[in-house]
């Protein structure tokens, strides 16, 4: 018998029909970045008709907001969520076959319609549970647009709005339940825009300055500088305008994006000087303007042990949802249409986190389409080789996240199989399951004052010689 659990779960299936609801509207929506319009207006009409207080339009982002609850004196709890999709990947739903609801438009990769619906199951069931129980507290659930590449929770944390706040959870749609202490990397998001001047290339090459060279020359100078930066720094770039499709014109205009990688923003920091000096070498080089714009950035993540112990002992105790016959003849269809490496690549993943002495256990989670197996307790100090913007939540309360089950084992963040099994049965049941897990850890913050200051202390200690400053410069705007 857990009288927590079993309120909890009663409190989150009584609703279960307004959280899959959501879900499914925000998968439709498909909406990118910070314009997020539709997907904002489902999650604020449930969380209005769920009698939280809403104010949308923070930090400069119409579509981003905050909603609140209050139920007098006590700590406050924040849920993140995120709803926006990936550009390019609409998917028709359930078909496993590579093909677009419409060419062109987005599709939900990452999973963040069931980010977002999970995060308001959290945030209603944890309000219903504080009003049967007379609990004091407040909770806030935090709208966050444009995570892909856009950094919403940064400007969000720049305009303080997750100031007064004791701690945040949050979760990402995964392919296995597992709950992790770990970090991030830190990012710059930096346009290099070359300017020079068209010229006839075969009559009047020597009146053309070429800008296109000059990224050509940037991107070279960054290669070799590959080799002088610590090891755990990541430099990619995009073309993002070659300066035309004529060869015979000397390319007046040119543009690169650059993402600067490292496991601190302060060694990001460092590293962007040298990539933004060899930007204005190129320039030089080929007689071009350079101009520097701002795309966004993000912090690396803080750690919270003490909270990501918690979300473990949580989804412990919910325990594995129920997968069924026909759940599991839809996983595997998904499974069918990975490669051979692919497949591989799902039990060699376990091996990497947890060790040849996990290859028993890995072997059987293996074989099964849906991994709704509860994964042993991961931390580490090693940040993970990918960014996110809670990163920038975490620097400024202790925050803990966890990864929940919603599509087949084996199949990969941003892949087109992720938007396809977006509303499916097995999707649902993961995005209840984080709502649960969620809440209950937000119960055990509001009745456990020595949890939450064991949160804080160590939140404290990790953020000690390193105080959080905004990379973004204060005139960038979200866009
Ligand atoms: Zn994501």
């Amino acid at each position: 018998m857990n009288g927590l659990k079993d309120a909890i779960s009663a409190l989150v299936e009584a609703k279960r029909d307004l959280f899959i609801g959501v879900n499914d509207k925000v998968w439709d929506c498909a909406e990118i970045r910070f314009a997020v319009a539709h997907s904002a207006d489902a999650i604020c009409g449930a969380l209005t008709g769920e009698g939280f207080q809403v104010e949308r339009g923070v930090a400069d982002m119409p579509h981003a907001f905050i909603a609140t609850f209050s139920n007098g004196k006590g700590p406050a709890i924040g849920f993140l969520s995120e709803y926006d999709a990936l550009a390019g990947l609409s998917q028709a739903a359930d078909s496993t076959q590579r093909r677009a609801v419409t060419e062109g438009a987005h599709g939900h990769g990452c999973g963040h319609q069931a980010l977002g619906a999970g995060a308001l199951a959290a945030a209603a069931a944890l309000k219903d549970y504080m009003k049967e129980n007379d609990l004091g507290g407040t909770v806030r659930y935090y709208g966050c647009p444009g995570e892909e590449s856009g950094s919403g929770k940064a400007y969000m944390a720049r305009a303080g709005v997750f100031n007064g706040l004791d701690a945040a959870l949050t979760w990402h749609p995964f392919a296995a339940n597992r709950s992790m202490s770990m970090s991030s990397l830190a990012n710059y998001q930096i346009y290099f825009h070359f300017k020079g001047l068209a010229a006839h290339a075969a009559a009047a090459p020597h009146l053309g300055r070429s800008a296109l060279d000059a990224v050509e020359l940037m991107n070279v100078g960054v290669n070799y500088l590959r080799e002088h930066v610590i090891q755990e720094a990541r430099i990619h770039y995009a073309l993002i305008d070659g300066g035309g499709h004529a060869p015979n014109v000397v390319q007046p205009q040119a543009t690169s994006l650059y993402f600067i990688r490292a496991p601190k923003t302060s060694q990001v920091a460092e590293i962007y000087e040298r990539v933004a000096g060899i930007a204005k070498g190129a320039a030089l080089m080929t007689g071009t303007e350079l101009t520097i714009e701002w795309d966004s950035a993000c912090a690396e993540v803080i750690p919270n042990e003490v909270l990501a112990r918690l979300l473990h002992e949580k989804m412990t105790e919910i325990g594995p949802f129920e997968v069924t016959a026909e759940d599991e003849a839809y996983a595997k269809r998904f499974i069918d249409t990975l490669s051979e490496r692919e497949k591989a690549r799902a039990y060699s993943s376990l091996i990497d986190m947890y060790g040849p002495s996990f290859a028993e256990e890995a072997k059987r989670i293996a074989a099964k389409p849906v991994a709704n197996d509860i994964l042993p307790f991961y931390s580490t100090e090693a940040a993970m080789p990918g960014s996110t913007d809670v990163g920038d939540v975490s620097f400024n309360v202790p925050t803990g996240q966890m990864g929940v089950a919603c599509f087949p084992f084996g199949t990969v963040e941003h892949s087109w199989q992720w938007v396809a099994a977006g509303r499916s049965k097995i999707c649902h049941k993961g995005m209840l399951m984080a709502g649960k897990v969620l809440a209950m850890a937000a119960v055990d913050l509001l009745t456990k004052p020595d949890l939450l200051e064991k949160a804080a202390a160590e939140f404290r200690a990790r953020t000690a010689d390193d105080k959080y400053r905004c990379a973004i410069p204060p005139e960038v705007k979200p866009r």
